[in-house]
């Protein structure tokens, strides 16, 4: 009894402790109610709700729309209330414990407050939950993650009567595509690809005549719709995404560079996040064929990004090239409010890029919103700056191709917020401009 009653230390150093399954802590179950979690607002995202005849159901207010940050709280828990599990399994609260001792009562536990703003999160699930896709929204400045949304998402109040049919559909909605979903880059790649340019320096003012397809190996790459954009510079291919341009810049990079430009991104990297991912992959090299570096150079062939790792390079970008660590917990409170850990912004890679490199991408980001292909962001009471993409998914492949954005924002040239979409088979039905466009709206109008 007093085992258990003892206070214990919820977090080590700056990382939070995952136990998948501690005997304290499910001994710990019947005595407490476990604490709530709450978005930076306040607003309740998951509780505890107690019967007179002392049974306990967890209760998510908004069902579906935070699933894939909560996870759930059954026999086996996921995402935070597994990350979470011991701070909301313990208090710090002595007279919690004497009024257990003593009156018989239930231990409340700490609750969790993190950085997610409820208003983005629920208005990009909204827009999403039609489709399958993911957005991610973080504050390139701390790091803090203001949304993160997957589709199709579940019901963590209904987990487990909908198990059977949750864990045999073939559109895996347990799964975040937000942080797990590893997609061909399309387009967006060309930042990593112009990157590589700038770095190597002699290939900085390449230019190209596109004709509306050009040949590499056996293989035929087509700008879109084979329109023949004419002679280009990075800029004016950079902004109207012309693929022949970067195809042929990619040859002359080579596919060591690239691959290592992208390393230099955090790809290839497991990234250091409280909830569970996949890595990106960018394996091309120089002994690959130079159908493949071409195809790579222009976010096909065999790169796999996640839209959180294409959210950190934008991050990154926007941050003069200082990376901060990603973070959704913000702090820990006991029932009365009061603070018992507290997450601060911390840097997880303060040379992604040099400024001027950033300052150097943001200028060709900048042409993709004020005469590229994000044209329609220009009406926003912001600065975007971003990259579109429209991934094959493979070649020959007739399903529709995904759709992307990543970018950010900038107010008096300050820095906003970061933000990633990636719809599934979108390109033409629903494409992911648009929703930058309504929550970015959203986000400096409300
Ligand atoms: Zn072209």
């Amino acid at each position: 009894m007093i085992l258990f009653l003892t206070k214990t230390m919820l977090i080590d150093g700056s990382k939070i402790r995952i136990n998948t399954y501690n005997p304290r802590l499910a001994n710990a179950e019947e005595h407490y109610v476990r604490g709530s979690i709450y978005d930076a607002s306040g607003n309740q995202l998951a509780y505890t709700k107690v019967e007179a005849d002392g049974t306990k159901t967890r209760v998510y207010p908004f069902g579906e729309a935070y699933a894939h940050i909560t996870g759930y709280s059954l026999r086996s828990k996921t995402c935070l209330e597994l990350v979470l599990n011991e701070a909301l399994l313990s208090s710090d609260r002595f007279t919690d414990q004497l009024e257990y001792l003593f009156g018989g009562e239930d231990i409340r536990g700490n609750n969790a407050i993190l950085t997610i703003d409820g208003g983005l999160q629920q208005k990009a699930y909204e827009m999403l939950k039609d489709v399958h896709g993911a957005i991610v929204i973080s504050e390139p400045s701390t790091g803090k993650i203001l949304a993160l949304v997957s589709t199709p998402s579940y019901d963590p109040n209904t987990v487990s009567e909908d198990w059977e049919d949750l864990t045999s559909r073939d559109d895996s909605p347990l799964y975040s595509r937000a942080l797990q979903g590893q997609y061909p880059p399309g387009s967006t790649f060309k930042i990593i690809t112009s990157l590589a340019a700038y770095r190597d320096g002699s290939l900085r003012n390449y230019e190209y005549d596109c004709q509306g397809e050009v040949e590499i190996g056996a293989t035929t790459l087509p700008c879109y719709h084979s329109t023949a954009h004419g002679q280009q510079d990075i800029y004016d291919a950079f902004a109207i995404s012309c693929n022949t341009y970067f195809a042929t810049l990619g040859l002359k990079i080579g596919g060591d560079d690239l691959r290592k430009t992208a390393e230099s991104l955090h790809l290839n990297d497991r990234i250091d996040f409280v909830l569970p991912q996949s890595m990106s992959h960018v394996t091309v090299s120089d002994a690959d064929n130079e159908q493949m570096i071409a195809e790579t150079a222009i976010g096909q062939g065999q790169n796999q990004i996640t839209p959180f790792s294409m959210n950190m390079i934008a991050s990154a970008i926007g941050n003069g090239g200082m990376l901060y660590r990603p973070y959704i917990v913000d702090r820990i409170e006991n029932t009365e409010g009061k603070t018992v850990e507290k997450y601060l912004p911390s840097m997880y890679d303060n040379a992604v890029m040099k400024a001027e490199e950033a300052e150097y991408l943001e200028g060709l980001m900048d042409g993709v919103i004020a005469y590229g292909t994000a044209y329609m962001l220009n009406d926003l009471p912001c600065d975007v700056y971003g990259k579109t993409g429209t991934a094959q998914i493979a070649e020959g492949d007739d399903t529709e191709p995904h759709s992307w954005f990543t970018g950010y924002t900038k107010v008096g040239g300050k820095t906003g917020i970061a933000i990633t979409v990636m719809i599934e088979n979108g390109a033409e039905s629903y494409p992911a401009l648009p929703i930058v466009h309504d929550l970015l709206n959203y986000y400096y109008t409300r």
